[in-house]
């Protein structure tokens, strides 16, 4: 299970298939949660329907990528169009999901390391969409991703803990502190932050979805993912935030949503954190002279 020696080989493409569809059908119901969580539905009943016609889709109208197609991008009962964010976020899901299985599976990490990867893209790209549209990251996706980061620490601890070393504390009870630690760490200091900041400018620097979001991104894969998200997407907000006032003629500090700058920057760390790690400690030690890690 550790490392690319240990799968069998002939049976990579056939795996690359399998996750690249299964990213498509998780993204299916992202396209649903994208939809229904901004307005408070279930986004389990009812069944998908027609927005227009109300005409209950059957399950060879829902296949991801291929119904879209098929039916020309329309209802097949009354033709209304359909989004091309439907086709979209289940091609982007496919895609996403089959980079982080090779990252993995090239960098020989141990195979479960997809799991909160995966979960943190799906809620990247539901934050995407529904930031941008309504300006809220949902409560439902947040502490789902705290929720099951905490799970993830239990069941599998090398997500946390090297397993060459002996501990004599159980390896889950530390695992857990790990992924319990990073959230709580991470949420008290984006609480004081957005506290503060409205105590000085009188005015939401920071929203509470931006903390739980951030809250969720520690307790999956911990406090330097966190970094880099805050830093990327703080940077790439405020140079969008500096285009609308120049050539939008937009108000200082009018609000725009911070949610997509923070996802771009965690998929970015999902994908590259180890290249960006490494080129960060190679700098440091040599500008510092310090002895190396
Ligand atoms: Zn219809």
């Amino acid at each position: 299970m550790n490392g690319p020696s240990q799968f069998p080989e002939q049976l990579i493409p056939m795996m690359n298939i399998f996750i690249f569809i299964l990213g498509a059908c998780i993204g299916s119901f992202l396209n649903v949660c994208i939809w229904r969580l901004p307005r408070n539905e279930s986004v389990v009943s009812p069944p998908s329907h027609c927005p227009k016609c109300d005409y209950l889709i059957p399950w060879y109208d829902n296949i991801p990528l291929v119904s879209w197609l098929v039916l020309g991008a329309r209802c097949r009962k009354c033709k209304v169009q359909i989004s091309p964010r439907y086709f979209l976020v289940e091609l982007l899901t496919g895609y996403l999901f089959l980079l982080v299985w090779i990252k993995v599976l090239t960098l020989g990490q141990p195979a479960v390391f997809i799991f909160p990867y995966f979960f943190l893209v799906a809620i990247c790209i539901v934050t995407i969409f529904v930031d941008a549209e309504h300006r809220i990251i949902p409560n439902e996706i947040t502490y789902a991703g705290i929720i099951v980061g905490l799970v993830l620490s239990v069941l599998w601890p090398e997500l946390w803990v090297p397993q060459h070393r002996k501990w004599i504390v159980p390896e889950r009870l530390i695992s857990f502190m790990f992924s319990a630690g990073s959230m709580l760490i991470c949420v008290f200091l984006m609480a004081a932050v957005s506290i503060s900041g409205k105590f000085l400018f009188k005015k939401d620097a920071m929203g509470w979805g931006d903390v739980k979001y951030i809250g969720a991104v520690a307790a999956l894969i911990g406090i330097p993912a966190c970094f880099f998200t805050l830093l990327f997407g703080s940077l790439t907000g405020s140079m969008y935030g500096i285009f609308l006032m120049v050539f939008r003629k937009r108000k200082l500090r009018s609000a725009f949503p911070l949610g997509p700058f923070l996802a771009a920057g965690t998929l970015i760390w999902i994908y590259f954190g180890e290249i960006i790690l490494n080129a960060y400690l190679e700098i440091s030690r040599k500008i510092s002279l310090a002895p190396p890690f």
